[in-house]
């Protein structure tokens, strides 16, 4: 049984992406520390209030739970997680946000990148082969030290450390992506600040996010709601994987108009629906239609 972790809450009085005050806020529902399953109220854990931004969609935890020691959500895998797969670059692997970014650019040889979450270097070493000069920041030690010494990435690339506390200089990369990073992030509006920052003029940022539209959310809060309870299935802010926020399409253009940039293509991914396989079959193309899959991919150009 791992030991309880501790907390500390603050409160959110306006909306991380769009500004909005709190009277903006509709609160979801209440979310369980752990898998809430078909009937959390039999269930004992702490519950975060779960709300959303009227004005962009952003969904996040309010007040927002911060670990008094953030190692305690991003701790030290054990020396068994690392299986011999996860040091392979699949074929294909990252091509087709490589390739919209290379059309949005547009690309030339050289041109300059920054991989935020470049974890074990996989994406470093996918936009090296399609032509860019490419640097890397990870904040997890061991994984940074697997990229080097397993994967061949360049140490003198490849940043160790929070994209809160590491700096660029100005001006810098004309491609920025952010793997699976701002949802995990307490502001993620200060990290996309600094990203804009080390971007040049036009140059494109990507972001993958979970979406707030996500069908198989909406279906599972209704079923909570037909049992007579309050949860919500969004988020996982105190228990894995630490998702702390959910974002709409909106949440990115309003944020845009606040700090210089625009959005300059989305996709919204449709992926299983962990229901089962009956289900599945009949979600998956409504997902599709309708652009409620889990996870909205952005790509932002700086104005
Ligand atoms: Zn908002």
């Amino acid at each position: 049984m791992k030991p309880e972790i501790s907390y500390t809450y603050r409160k959110v009085d306006h909306c991380n992406m769009c500004h909005s005050a709190a009277v903006s806020f509709k609160v979801l529902g209440k979310r369980l520390n752990r898998s809430q399953g078909r009937n959390p109220r039999k269930l004992k854990g702490v519950t975060s209030t779960i709300c959303k931004c009227k004005k962009c969609s952003l969904i996040f935890p309010n007040p927002l739970p911060i670990p008094q020691n953030i190692q305690d959500h991003y701790g030290i895998p054990p020396e068994d997680y690392w299986k011999e797969e996860y040091f392979t670059v699949q074929p294909g692997y990252f091509s087709n946000e490589i390739e919209i970014a290379k059309n949005l650019l547009p690309f030339k040889n050289g041109m300059k990148c920054l991989d935020i979450g470049a974890g074990l270097g996989k994406g470093m070493i996918a936009l090296t082969n399609a032509g860019f000069d490419v640097y890397g920041l990870e904040p997890s030690i061991p994984f940074a030290k697997r990229a080097v010494e397993k994967m061949g990435i360049q140490q003198d690339r490849l940043k160790v450390g929070m994209v809160e506390e590491l700096e660029y200089p100005e001006n810098e990369f004309d491609f920025i992506t952010f793997g699976a990073v701002v949802e995990h992030l307490y502001d993620p509006e200060l990290c996309i600040q600094k990203a804009m920052k080390w971007l040049k003029p036009e140059g494109i940022i990507h972001i993958e996010v979970p979406s707030s539209k996500w069908l198989v959310s909406k279906i599972a809060n209704t079923y909570y709601k037909l049992i007579g309870t309050n949860f919500v299935a969004n988020l996982s802010p105190m228990h894995e994987p630490f998702h702390l926020y959910e974002f709409g399409l909106s949440s990115f253009e309003q944020n845009g108009k606040l700090n210089g940039y625009s959005v300059a293509s989305y996709q919204f991914h449709v992926c299983e629906t962990f229901m089962p396989r009956i289900a599945d079959f009949m979600v998956k193309p409504i997902m599709k239609i309708t652009n409620t899959g889990l996870q909205l991919t952005v790509w932002l150009r700086k104005n």
